[in-house]
């Protein structure tokens, strides 16, 4: 197996495996390989990640911001040397092709480890001033925080969770996807070897009930899921039992509008990358792109071209854009999305088959026509098939935008700035797009709202969620009792 990792676990700075755990296998779904076969954590090696992240918390918030940054700017100079062997890696795993995790993955773990690294010293309390007394408030890390993931952006959303969790003075227990397994240990290891003390960055394999069972360990501070909205739900009500602070991370069936000023080159390209990029495995993908009336014929016309163009193959090759889809389940559950949109009326465009060649592979699919109420534009589908609509209006436009239950993101690609941000003012999203798509530098808070999740990753805004507010009142005079 070409990526057998040494173990199935990393605890407390070292490798650790239990061949009693259920077996996880990963495969390369460009062929249907299996790569590395691995083991669930079992209940003891969850105590021991969990026992070990809480006795390595404490040191290591009392050590200097400037002290912790310094260890993760260290890992994340690791992560770029090594970012080809990572992105094969990623690759393998997720079938994504090298093109995409040779720039979008380890690289963009490194950006958050470098932005959290530099962010680490500079968090202050605020001093408030009372007449005679006075009080100041303290930024406290929160403890450990368990950090469970997605398949489709494995190392990026394990660094998106550990890089604030450790700047800022937690300890992390992750548990990646089953589906991908391996980056996050590589990346514990490149942490183990750029100095961060044993305990701070565990590793831990498993399905959902290992992530289950980290939601619910009292030991556990915070969690932060990347997921979907059903598992979302599961893990905010075990997290809520507790009261425990959560982020949620989850699915979305975001709007891409496009106007008819839009410059139409651009507008194609950018819903071409918010429904194809990664085979459409991304959470804030444009899936329902709203095109203009009097615009979409051109832009119909101009999708198809570009679109006929992309070029699916081995993800291994650089030459390739498009790959497979994670596992032939999930294509077959894509497949049936494009069934489903055929019977209930959508005109096929483009696409709407596997690619003849072995493994999970799909056409970029377009379907026009598509109406709010159909199946295809109410559900995730988490593949590459988009949904144009046609409107007229803008107030009808934000509306229908608005008119689902998630809010995860949403687009405006439009000539008239006024405009742009009058609508983006009301569309209901946590993360949005002027005249762009799916950008999400480390510098910009992203996350979603209603049933997208809650929290923001990334930012400035990541210190609310990795940190407590400590208030200190100092009497600086004679305490004035009644009694
Ligand atoms: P998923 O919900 O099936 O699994 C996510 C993780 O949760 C996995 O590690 C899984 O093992 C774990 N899990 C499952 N059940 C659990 C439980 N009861 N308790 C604790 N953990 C449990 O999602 P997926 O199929 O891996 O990923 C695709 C989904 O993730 C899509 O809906 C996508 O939109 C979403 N996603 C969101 C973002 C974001 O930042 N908003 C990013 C990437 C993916």
């Amino acid at each position: 197996m070409r990526a057998q990792p040494k173990a199935s676990h990393f605890i407390s700075g070292t490798w650790a495996e239990d061949p009693t755990g259920d077996v996880i296998e990963s495969v390369f779904s460009a062929t249907g390989e299996v790569i590395a076969r691995l083991h669930e954590a079992t209940p003891a090696l969850i105590d021991r990640a969990l026992d070990a992240a809480l006795a390595a918390q404490a040191d290591w918030a009392a050590r200097a911001p400037v002290e912790r940054g310094r260890i993760l700017q260290r890992a994340a100079a690791l992560l770029r040397a090594r970012n080809r062997a990572l992105s094969e890696l990623e690759t393998l795993d997720t079938g994504k092709p090298l093109q995409e995790t040779l720039v979008a993955d380890a690289a963009s773990g490194a950006d958050a480890l470098e932005y959290f690294a530099g962010f680490a010293a500079t968090v202050t309390g605020q001093t408030i001033p009372l007449g005679r007394d006075m009080a100041y408030t303290l930024r406290e890390p929160l403890g450990v925080c368990a950090g469970i993931g997605a398949w489709n952006y494995p190392i990026q959303i394990a660094c998106w969770k550990a890089a604030p969790a450790l700047a800022f003075g937690n300890a992390m227990v992750f548990k990646p996807s089953e589906m991908t397994p391996l980056s996050a240990l590589a990346l514990a290891e490149i942490f183990a070897e750029a100095g961060l003390p044993a305990g701070l960055f565990n590793v831990l394999q498993g399905r959902g009930g290992v992530g289950a069972a980290l939601a619910s360990d009292p030991r556990v501070a915070k969690l932060s899921l990347t997921g979907s909205v059903p598992t979302g739900r599961k893990v905010a009500a075990a997290a809520g039992a507790a009261l425990k602070p959560v982020t949620m991370e989850l699915g979305g069936k975001s709007p891409l509008i496009i106007f008819d000023d839009a410059d139409l080159d651009n507008a194609v390209g950018a819903a071409m990358l918010a429904n194809f990029y990664s085979s459409g495995q991304i959470c804030s993908n444009g899936t329902r792109v709203f095109a203009h009336r009097a615009v979409k014929p051109a832009f119909l016309q101009r999708l198809a071209a570009r679109t006929a163009k992309i070029v699916g193959g081995d993800p291994l090759d650089e030459a390739t854009q498009l790959g497979p889809l994670i596992s032939e389940a999930h294509l077959a559950r894509v497949l049936g999305y494009v069934a489903g949109a055929k019977a209930e009326g959508a005109r096929l465009v483009c696409g709407g088959a596997r690619l003849e060649r072995p493994g999970a592979f799909m056409a970029p699919t377009v379907f026009a026509d598509v109406t709010d109420s159909m199946t295809l534009a109410r559900e995730e589908v988490f593949g590459p098939v988009m949904a144009v609509l046609d409107f007229d209006e803008e107030d009808e436009v934000i509306a229908r935008a608005n008119a689902t239950e998630f809010g995860l993101a949403a687009g405006v690609f439009t000539r008239d700035l006024a405009r742009a941000h009058r609508v983006i003012g009301r569309l209901q999203a946590g993360t949005c797009w002027i005249n762009a798509y799916n950008l999400t530098p480390v510098e910009m808070p992203f996350g979603g709202v209603k049933a997208s999740g809650y929290g923001r990753e990334n930012g400035h805004a990541a210190l609310e969620h990795y940190t407590r507010v400590k208030s200190v009142y100092l009497g600086l005079g004679d305490v004035d009792a009644p009694y």
